[in-house]
């Protein structure tokens, strides 16, 4: 991307994947870049996250669109950073339907979007997902879709921060709870925890799940439907899992380091939110994942838990994106989505070209915070109602 306009002052709040996505498209555009983040970087639900890249399942036309950019641009970055292939890894995903479900509706929808699903019975799982378990698939079959895959993020987003601090970007870690500096009801920059003030032309906020609160600070509202939720992390184990797993009991994908990452809703369901905010996974819930993950993998193996990662899962109120200008504050932009693992890429591009020319993307167009003022916003599945869940991730 090149700009003509004069370098602005860019501060990017947040360093998960949406802010060093941001800030490494900013700063290749030519802008000044400060990030700023509460603690280490991918320290937020980007370090703990299943991270599948995918559009997978029943979509608004709009939000497929994006996600199919999305994974665009992942095999962009894979291609010229070799390197990446450790942890960003393309090797196809397999889902199945749970009992008296079925995924035949869903493989016809991702069909006609053109998108790439092949409908496999059990006898032929081995042959495509040799690490699979196939007496687990459902009877019916299940949906393999080669072109998905996984990023390790906590791998990714020092690699982005790289990047943009290759071309002049400033990183500030451990920068504690960093305020919206308002002045004159625009966006003057960000107040650090410890009361420092930094000036800015314009501000972006990618704080993931406390996005909602920081905006209601500011007297802004954006619909929130942001649960708890964790991942379990396995022990290194000795078997090969490259296929990420979407299966009615735990969705599984592998990591650089020959671990494990787990995660289902069910599990997600039982995180206690503790008064002072901490959260406690239940021991069951640990056991009960590693149990179902071993049963969906080819020789059952014998898993360990290594660590758990619990917090905030940011997912906006009606299930799609919300990127762009926040319209009662200039100069303030905010970043707020669901699947931000697939989109971080994307997402940080878009908006930061936005920043750079004043012009608004199209694509974005359906993403903007005022959707919900002006009562266009639909949830982002688009199924029947009679479908089976799909993974939403
Ligand atoms: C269990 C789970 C499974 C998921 N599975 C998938 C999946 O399979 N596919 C997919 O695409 N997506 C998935 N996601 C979603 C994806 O991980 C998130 O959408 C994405 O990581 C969000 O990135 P972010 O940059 O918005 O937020 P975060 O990664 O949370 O980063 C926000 C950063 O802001 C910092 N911060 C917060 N408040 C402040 C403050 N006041 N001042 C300064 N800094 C602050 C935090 O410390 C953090 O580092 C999953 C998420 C979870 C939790």
């Amino acid at each position: 991307m090149s700009s003509t306009a004069p370098a602005k002052h860019v501060i990017v709040v947040g360093g998960g994947i949406l802010g060093a996505s941001t800030c490494m498209h900013l700063a290749r555009g030519g802008a000044q870049v400060t990030l700023v983040t509460a603690g280490p970087l991918a320290s937020g639900a980007s370090g703990r996250s299943i991270a599948w890249l995918n559009s997978s399942g029943a979509r608004s036309a709009d939000y497929h669109y994006l996600r199919m950019l999305a994974i665009d641009r992942y095999r962009t970055w894979s291609a010229r950073h070799p390197e990446s292939r450790d942890y960003i890894r393309f090797d196809g995903a397999l889902k199945w339907a749970g009992p008296n479900e079925t995924f035949r509706e869903t493989y016809a929808f991702e069909r006609s979007t053109g998108y790439d699903s092949l409908w496999v019975d059990r006898a032929d799982v081995p042959g495509i997902a040799a690490d699979v378990n196939a007496d687990a698939v459902a009877d019916e079959g299940a949906i393999y879709n080669p072109g998905e895959g996984w990023v390790n993020m906590p791998d990714f987003i020092p690699a982005l921060v790289a990047e943009a601090a290759a071309h002049g970007a400033a990183v500030i870690e451990h920068a504690g709870n960093v305020r919206i500096d308002v002045q004159q009801g625009a966006a003057a920059g960000v107040i650090l925890g410890d009361g420092t003030r930094l000036a800015a032309d314009q501000v972006v906020l990618a704080t993931g799940g406390e996005v909602p609160a920081q905006l209601a600070a500011l007297g802004v509202t954006v619909p929130d439907a942001t649960p708890a939720a964790f991942v379990l992390y396995t022990d290194p184990i000795d078997v090969k899992v490259e296929t990420v797993l979407n299966t009615p009991r735990v969705a599984v994908r592998p990591t650089p380091d020959g671990r494990l990452v787990l995660d289902a809703d069910w599990a997600e369901q039982s995180v206690i939110v503790e008064d002072d905010g901490s959260f406690t996974v239940p021991d069951e819930s640990v056991q009960g994942l590693l149990d179902e993950a071993s049963k969906v993998l080819a020789g059952n193996p014998r898993l360990t838990a290594q660590k758990v990662g619990a917090g905030l899962k940011p997912i906006p109120g009606d299930g799609e994106p919300v990127v762009g200008p926040v319209p009662a504050i200039p100069g303030l932009h905010m970043m707020f989505t669901h699947s931000g693992a697939t989109l971080g890429l994307i997402l940080g591009e878009l908006l930061a070209e936005e920043i750079l020319t004043g012009t608004p993307s199209p694509v974005l167009k359906s993403f903007r915070l005022d959707r919900f003022d002006s009562g266009t916003a639909v949830p982002a599945s688009v199924g029947t109602g009679a479908w089976a869940p799909v993974p939403q991730n």
